[in-house]
This record gives C-alpha cells, sequence and structure tokens, in this order.
C-alpha cells in the first residue's frame, strides 16, 4: 500500500493568509509596476519567492528563545550552539555571522588575495560576488548534466573532477581553496553525491588545497545520498552527515536553509590556520566571538533547529513536497527542470508560453501570470535577472527562463501545494492568452529586484 507521506508536524500556532479577488490583484500588480518583488506580502497568497529565512519554527526552538543568554562575552547560548556544531561537523571552531553572506565576506578577506580562483560545482550569487568583489575569480565546474533541464541524473550538483583536475594542473597556484555548493542552488538545488565529495577532497588534497563547503542545505544533501546513492540507504542521516563534513576543512553556512531558523550564519573550521584572522574581523563587523551577528536567542534557536534538521521523518517530507509538486505539474503538462532539487520547482517557461520570444521575457510574464490566476508568488530566473541592456539600447537574453517556486520549511500544507500545482496546470490550458512584458525602468545592477514594466 502506498501511503500518502504527510507533514511529520501538527499546527500549534496560525498565521492567517488573505483569500484575494482576480480583480484586486490586477489592481496590486500594476501599483507594483507588474513586478512581484514589488508587491507587499500581506497581497500574496502562497508565497514561493524563497526557502530562505521563510520557514517556521517549532515549539522546542521558540521554548529554547526563552533561555538565550544575552551576555556580551561568553554566553552560554554560544557554548550550546557549539557544542552541536562540533558535534554535527566534527570542527572545533564556531564563528557565528548574521547570515550566510556574512560568513562568505569574512572568509574570503582571510583565505583569498586578489587574482585567486576559487574552484566550485555552482558559486551561489552572493557566493560569486564577495568573491569577485576581492578580486577572486569564481569559476564554476559543475558536470554537464547541470546544466541540461530536461536531462535525469541522480547527482546534478556533482562537480567535474576532470575539468577540476586540469585547473588544478594550470592554475594551482592561484587556487587557495576549494569550494562544493551543497545542495547545488543555483543549478536548482541538485544534490551531490559522497563519492564526488570523496573524490574532489582527495584530488585537491594531492594538490595540497583544503577543501570548504558552502552547506546551507546539508541536510536536504544527506536524504538525497541515503535515497539514491548506493550503500547508504541503512546509514543514520546523523552518520552521513559526519561522512560529508568529514571530507572537507570547514564550511560557511546560511542558516536560514537548513539551521531552520529565520536569520543566522556562521563559519566552522577544523584547523587554528584561520580562525584568529576570521575572529578579528567579525569583531570589526559582526560582533564579539561568541556571538557575531546575532542575539543569544537566535544561537539558542539554531542550535535546536540543527538538531531537528536530521530527522529523517522530516527530510522525508521534504523532499517529497518538491517531488509530489513536480508530478502534479507534469501531469498537468506543466515543463519542469528534471529531477526536482530538495527545495523548490522551477518552471520551464518557454515550454508553458511558446507563444512567447525572449523581448516579451517570459519567465517574468509567467511569474505575473502566478500572481494573477492564484496569489501564488515566484521569481524569475531569466533575463530580467542575467540579461542586461547594453550601452547602445540592444538587450542581451539568458539561456534559460525558468520561474522557481521556493518552499518555506514546515510553512505549507498538502492542500496548499494542490492548489498552487491546480492554478498552475489551469493556466497551463489558457497559457495563450499570457501576454509578454516590457521593461519601463531598470537599475544598472540586480535589476531584478526594482525595475518596472508594463504588458507588451
Ligand atoms: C542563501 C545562500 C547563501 C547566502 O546566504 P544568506 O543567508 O542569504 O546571506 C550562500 N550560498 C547558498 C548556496 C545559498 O543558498
Amino acid at each position: 500500500m502506498n501511503r500518502p507521506i504527510i507533514e511529520p508536524f501538527r499546527i500549534k500556532s496560525v498565521e492567517p493568509i488573505r483569500m484575494s479577488t482576480r480583480p484586486e490583484r490586477e489592481a496590486l500588480l500594476e501599483g507594483a509596476k507588474l513586478n512581484v518583488f514589488l508587491l507587499r506580502a500581506q497581497d500574496v497568497l502562497i508565497d514561493f519567492l524563497t526557502d530562505s529565512g521563510t520557514g517556521a519554527m517549532s515549539a522546542r526552538q521558540w521554548a529554547a528563545i526563552m533561555e538565550g543568554d544575552e551576555s556580551y562575552a561568553g554566553a552560554r547560548s554560544f557554548f550550546r550552539l557549539e557544542a552541536v556544531i562540533r558535534r554535527i561537523t566534527g570542527y572545533s571552531h564556531l564563528i557565528p555571522t548574521h547570515q550566510g553572506r556574512a560568513a562568505e565576506r569574512i572568509f574570503f578577506a582571510i583565505a583569498t588575495r586578489k587574482g585567486d580562483l576559487v574552484p566550485n560545482n555552482t558559486h551561489f550569487d552572493t557566493t560569486r560576488a564577495n568573491l569577485e568583489y576581492d578580486g577572486v575569480e569564481a569559476m564554476d565546474l559543475v558536470i554537464p548534466e547541470g546544466t541540461q533541464p530536461h536531462v535525469y541524473h541522480p547527482f546534478k550538483g556533482n562537480i567535474d573532477l576532470q575539468r577540476v583536475e586540469d585547473l588544478l594542473k594550470r592554475e594551482g597556484p592561484r587556487i587557495p581553496f576549494g569550494m562544493l555548493t551543497l545542495t547545488n542552488n543555483s543549478g536548482g538545488g541538485q544534490p551531490v553525491s559522497m563519492e564526488n565529495l570523496r573524490e574532489y577532497s582527495a584530488l585537491l588534497k594531492r594538490h595540497g588545497k583544503p577543501l570548504i563547503l558552502d552547506v546551507c542545505r546539508f541536510a536536504e544533501n544527506a536524504m538525497f545520498i541515503k535515497l539514491r546513492e548506493p550503500g547508504f540507504a541503512d546509514r543514520s542521516i546523523e552518520s552521513i552527515v559526519r561522512e560529508m563534513f568529514g571530507h572537507a576543512d570547514g564550511c560557511l553556512m546560511s542558516a536560514k536553509k537548513d539551521g531552520m531558523v529565520n536569520i543566522g550564519g556562521f563559519i566552522a573550521l577544523h584547523d587554528e590556520r584561520w580562525v584568529e584572522a576570521a575572529r578579528n574581523l567579525l569583531i570589526l563587523t559582526e560582533g564579539f566571538p561568541t556571538y557575531g551577528g546575532l542575539a543569544g536567542r537566535d544561537l539558542e534557536a539554531l542550535a535546536v533547529g540543527l538538531e531537528e534538521v536530521l530527522q529523517e521523518d522530516y527530510l522525508r517530507y521534504r523532499l517529497r513536497t518538491a517531488e509530489y509538486m513536480g508530478e502534479r505539474l507534469k501531469a498537468g503538462g506543466v515543463a519542469i527542470v528534471e529531477p526536482t532539487g530538495g527545495h523548490a520547482v522551477y518552471l520551464d517557461a518557454k515550454q508553458v508560453l511558446p507563444h512567447l520570444g525572449p523581448e516579451d521575457y517570459p519567465a517574468w510574464s509567467l511569474c505575473n501570470a502566478l500572481y494573477l490566476e492564484g496569489g501564488i508568488r515566484g521569481v524569475e530566473i531569466g533575463s530580467v535577472m542575467f540579461g542586461k541592456r547594453l550601452e547602445d539600447g540592444t538587450e542581451t537574453y539568458h539561456a534559460m527562463e525558468l520561474v522557481r517556486l521556493a518552499f518555506p520549511r514546515r510553512v505549507y500544507t498538502q492542500s496548499h501545494f494542490d492548489y498552487a500545482a491546480e492554478v498552475i496546470c489551469q493556466l497551463r490550458s489558457r497559457a495563450d492568452e499570457v501576454r509578454g512584458v516590457r521593461i519601463t525602468r531598470q537599475s544598472r545592477f540586480l535589476r531584478h529586484f526594482t525595475a518596472e514594466f508594463r504588458w507588451a
């Protein structure tokens, strides 16, 4: 018997969401200049904009918040979190930061020099931006399958070891360390196999280079290993996670993802080498080493969140959510990126809206249509985000036109997902009514956050 995988929690506190009518949404979207980033969250029914910092905390986390020790130095909450992170990662040193990009900024400032080069499967955009800010080249070396939306591979986040080896031989002196992102967020939340992690680590070691992991979704990655990689089906998540961390020398973490908290991040490191320099920089911009950029209560909530994220029932439900959405959408004829990753489903707007050309910004149009049709907010990953208007007024376009629906942790129930799937499938059957958009106003950098549009 094939029983549904249910939400492994019951609800103790609720937050109302507001139904709206289509005419209301039309007015609201016009007011937001056809840009869903400019909507007020209260006007969104189902918010799939991001899974970052949008999750629900557990009763245990809220209880831990009351135990926060707000002492400036040497707070009990720091030592509690440090003990949890040591147990999970095996790394001795914890440096708390206010979120992931602060960990990146501090670590890159002390561990790289101008002109360096850092390989990764795919650098997340803040990771790339922080490296480039320091004059470091950020190189993406994901396997070829990782960039093909309709090709199946169980571990599409794997790094291309042959290309890494060539790079180490050619550019060795420029490479201070290697990075690997678990799961590969920019590549669709796709996992990395233990085998790939082990071989990458060994390859770097032969060249005398450390490995630093970007572990925003380490628990989701571990569950994919358990489900898909031979030899791991009977292993506990804790032991898989411990083995993953064991292949590396340290990690950078945005706790807003698998930390199960609304704000937070950290650096964790094996050896002393970088620790003192990192702490000095931390004091300069984040805070004293035993709280970083966080309150004592935030450290408490994170300590509990890191334990809860390792629960297998939770992870099974988490990965099943994306898979289930993918199945429903495919059954309704909606093209998606396959296989589904851990935290999101990506709609292929070129296939859903075949009548629109690149100048119509199909993924942006689809985002707007999802809001109008059902009050759903996703995010465009296409030519508004990655294209540019050149000096001479011509436009460059991105190869893929995707809409990402990212799922907050423990927030929505199956009926919310059923509703969203239904809305999208209905939209698909009337896709020819969806109009393209034109940009009327834009900024030079990260234009998608603030650009304004009109219907084509
Ligand atoms: C979110 C994220 C970051 C940055 O973390 P913030 O907490 O948003 O600053 C870095 N890397 C990856 C893979 C991420 O998903």
